[in-house]
């Protein structure tokens, strides 16, 4: 499997730290708002790594934070005269019922900045001890001179980075060494959440909650770290430059960065009124439509949002569902059988070319076009001449590779025709004394919520 990894500007042999597992960190949205559909764009994408991942035998600690400490909370709790702690809780909320829409699992864990305070008290603290750090009036900086290969992950040359940030030099700023370091704590403003520290009460920077957080819940080493590639500069330079320092190791092996979503060809702003939440999204299409759009295109490639792509993917979407419902529903009228090896073959060969897209730096957008592919095969195929071993062999494999890209049976009713014919198959099996066959026909149905009674005049059955 090859991944495309940020730092080293070329696809690699993905190999983990650890035969069978992987740890991997996502940086998660900043809570002030409901999220809009570019920060659904990572969420999306790296639910679906993950998922491909599993699917191959991997044991994934997946750990994606909530920023709930940032100028922009505190803004709106001042404004709405309320705790930043308000603002933050009920966007975690909003946010989670999202991603539920979008059908991105919850990670393994979803850490909170707020919660982790000491942490990055301690790798402040260690930072300075090891002469990376140093404070000024309560405000602590990174001496990024200090760590040689700053700017390794963008591409930035330090003394490019100096001279430019010179001219940006804010009052307040001009304390720092270098005027590219940037700040670790700062001391707090009124109004402002804070937390007692040694250098005084103040509130964490952005970046060293990452590190923090990374190391906790998923050692001082993982294998991914992944983001927007606008977090590529400072965020992720800083966090290597964080993590690295105090550890001494190397941080994350593979950093992948998802290309920007833009809008009708523009960047997506509030003040060019053209700016979408997911929540937005959800009063016009299903969210899986939003999931199926985003992953339609490869992640490395810059995404366009527009009504007619949008329209596409719900017909594309709406094909691949109804191909699934007809594996579903036509499976009782194949004549029971064995998988034949002819059967087999082609399936595998369709997920084999999966695979094949997915192993090439997670090309969704090739896997689509193979799951479309496997969709049209089974749609050449008659129930009535395919061997019920086939048939059940071909829906298991799409059932299996859909659910990577967040594609299920849709929650629809099975036709009444359809539950008759499984009872009359159930009811066969039975007298042939095929119990173990009844008995899957029964809990087939039992998942679709479909209830049986066994009366004296025969089988009954209702919805649940
Ligand atoms: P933020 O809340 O701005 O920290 O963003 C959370 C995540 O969404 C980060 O991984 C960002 O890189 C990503 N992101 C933000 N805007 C976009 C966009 N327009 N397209 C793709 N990813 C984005
Ligand atoms: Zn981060």
């Amino acid at each position: 499997m090859k991944v495309f990894n940020t730092l080293s500007r070329q696809k690699e042999e993905f190999i983990t730290r650890e035969p069978g597992k992987v740890s991997m960190y996502v940086c998660g949205p900043t809570v002030y708002d409901y999220i809009h559909i570019g920060n659904a764009r990572p969420m999306i994408f790296f639910d679906s790594v993950r998922r491909y991942l599993e699917y191959k035998g991997y044991d994934v600690n997946y750990v994606s934070n909530f920023t709930d400490v940032d100028d922009k909370i505190i803004k709106r709790a001042l404004e709405e005269g309320v705790d930043s702690s308000v603002i933050s809780e009920r966007f975690i909320k909003e946010c989670k019922k999202d991603m539920a829409g979008m059908d991105v699992r919850p990670a393994t864990t979803h850490p909170k900045a707020t919660e982790e305070i000491g942490g990055m008290i301690e790798m402040i603290q260690a930072l300075i001890d090891k002469g990376y750090a140093y404070e000024v009036n309560g405000t602590v900086y990174y001496r990024v001179k200090a760590f040689r290969r700053y700017g390794e992950l963008s591409g930035k040359n330090l003394d490019d980075l100096i001279s430019g940030n010179r001219t940006l030099l804010v009052t307040g700023e001009d304390e720092k060494e270098n005027p590219a370091d940037f700040v670790l704590w700062k001391p707090k403003k009124e109004g402002e959440p804070f937390w007692p520290s040694p250098w005084g009460e103040g509130r964490p920077g952005w970046h060293i909650e990452c590190s923090v957080m990374s190391k906790k819940y998923l050692g001082e080493q993982i294998d991914i770290h992944g983001g927007g590639e606008d977090l590529i500069f400072p965020h992720h330079e800083n966090e290597i430059a964080q993590s690295e320092a105090v550890s001494g190791k190397q941080f994350s092996r593979y950093w992948m960065h998802n290309a920007f979503l833009n809008i009708d060809n523009r960047k997506m702003s509030k003040s060019l009124g053209n700016f979408f939440t997911v929540r937005g999204i959800s009063e016009k299409y299903d969210l899986k439509v939003l999931r199926f759009f985003m992953l339609s295109a490869h992640y490395r490639s810059p995404l366009n949002y527009s009504a007619e792509l949008m329209e596409a993917a719900k017909n594309g979407l709406d094909r691949i569902e109804t191909g699934l419902v007809r594996l579903r529903d036509e499976a009782a009228k194949c004549p029971v059988g064995p998988a034949t090896e002819e059967g087999k073959a082609k399936t595998d060969a369709l997920r084999v070319k999966f695979e094949e897209a997915m192993d090439d730096d997670f090309n969704t957008a090739d896997a689509i076009s193979v799951l479309f592919e496997l969709i049209r095969h089974a749609n050449t195929l008659a129930p009535e001449t395919t061997s019920r071993g086939d048939w059940d062999y071909l829906r298991e494999t799409v059932l299996k590779l859909a659910d990577i890209l967040g594609i299920g049976e849709p929650k629809q009713e099975l036709l009444d025709e359809a539950v008759e014919a499984l009872i009359e198959e159930r009811q066969a099996a039975r007298k042939a004394k095929n119990y173990a066959r009844a008995d899957e026909i029964r809990a087939m149905l039992a998942a679709q919520g479909i209830l049986l009674e066994d009366s004296k005049d025969g089988v009954k059955w209702k919805r649940a």
